[in-house]
C-alpha cells in the first residue's frame, strides 16, 4: 500500500499546511482518498494526483476541514467530464451534509446530471466494509462535529494503516491501529485539550501502541512550535510511505 499524505494541516493551514487528506494506492495510481479538506482539489494537484482517477473516499468526520473538499471534487469531476463514479463513505448524515454544502456553496449543484454516479455510504461503528481491494473499518471516536466522528483502519491485500481522525485520547485508537505499518495520528496541542489528541496523552500513551510506525499529522502552531515535537515523526504535504 503507498500512502501519500496530501494535507497534513489542520483547519487553519498552520505551517503553510493544506486540509486533512490522504491518498491510498494498492499499486501505482491512488484510488482511494482518506478524508477530503476544503483545499484538498488543490493540494491533489500539487501532489499531481488527478482527482479524476479517485473512486472512493472515506471520511472521519463532518468538520469542514475533513469533508468541505467533496463539493469541489464532484464539480471539478463534472466540469472535466468525468466518467468513473464515485463513491464516499462517511458518518451518518454525510448525504444531507453533503447536498448542504454543495447548495451553499453553488446553488443548484446537488441536482445537476453528470456523466458519473456519486454513491454516499454510511459507516457502522466497528463493522469492516468491503471497498474494491481495501477493507475499510471505522472505530467511533470522541469528536464533537454534529455525527459521529471515527478513527479508520484501511487493510489492503499486502499492507495496513490506520488514521485517528480528530478525537480526545480513547482506546479505541489502540484498536484502529493495532498492528499497522502506519498509524498516522492527531497531534493537535501540546497538551491536552477538549475534543483533540495532545502529544503529552500520545507520550503516556505511546507504549501501549502495537503499530509499527506513528507519524503525527493535524498539528496546530503550538504543537509545530513545541520543543519535544523531535520525539516525534510528523508528516509533511507530500510525504510517501510505503506500508
Ligand atoms: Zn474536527
Ligand atoms: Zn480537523
Amino acid at each position: 500500500m503507498n500512502v501519500t499524505v496530501v494535507g497534513s494541516g489542520d483547519a487553519f493551514g498552520s505551517g503553510g499546511r493544506f486540509q486533512t487528506c490522504i491518498a491510498v494506492a494498492i499499486e501505482d495510481i491512488p484510488r482511494v482518498l482518506v478524508d477530503c479538506g476544503a483545499t484538498s482539489l488543490t493540494a491533489l494537484r500539487r501532489q499531481q494526483i488527478d482527482p479524476n482517477e479517485i473512486d472512493t473516499v472515506v471520511i472521519s468526520h463532518l468538520h469542514g476541514d475533513h469533508f468541505g473538499g467533496l463539493p469541489f471534487l464532484i464539480l471539478d469531476g463534472q466540469f472535466r467530464r468525468r466518467t468513473r463514479d464515485l463513491t464516499i463513505v462517511g458518518p451518518a448524515g454525510t448525504r444531507a451534509r453533503l447536498t448542504d454544502a454543495m447548495e451553499a456553496l453553488y446553488s443548484g449543484s446537488s441536482m445537476v446530471e453528470r456523466r458519473f454516479d456519486v454513491h454516499v455510504l454510511e459507516h457502522v461503528d466497528a463493522e469492516a466494509r468491503r471497498l474494491g481491494e481495501l477493507t475499510v473499518t471505522p472505530f467511533e471516536v470522541r469528536h464533537a462535529s454534529g455525527a459521529p466522528a471515527y478513527a479508520l483502519r484501511l487493510e489492503g491485500p499486502h499492507g495496513s494503516m490506520a488514521y485517528s481522525g480528530d478525537t480526545e485520547w480513547t482506546d479505541a485508537l489502540l484498536t484502529a491501529s493495532d498492528d499497522v505499518g502506519l498509524f498516522l495520528c492527531e497531534g493537535y496541542s501540546p497538551a491536552p485539550i477538549r475534543w483533540h489528541l495532545d502529544l503529552e496523552t500520545l507520550s503516556r500513551q505511546r507504549e501501549r501502541f502495537t503499530c509499527r510506525d506513528l507519524v503525527l499529522t493535524h498539528l496546530s502552531p503550538t504543537a509545530l512550535a513545541a520543543a519535544d515535537l523531535s520525539d516525534w515523526k510528523v508528516a509533511y504535504d507530500g510525504l510517501h510511505l510505503a506500508v
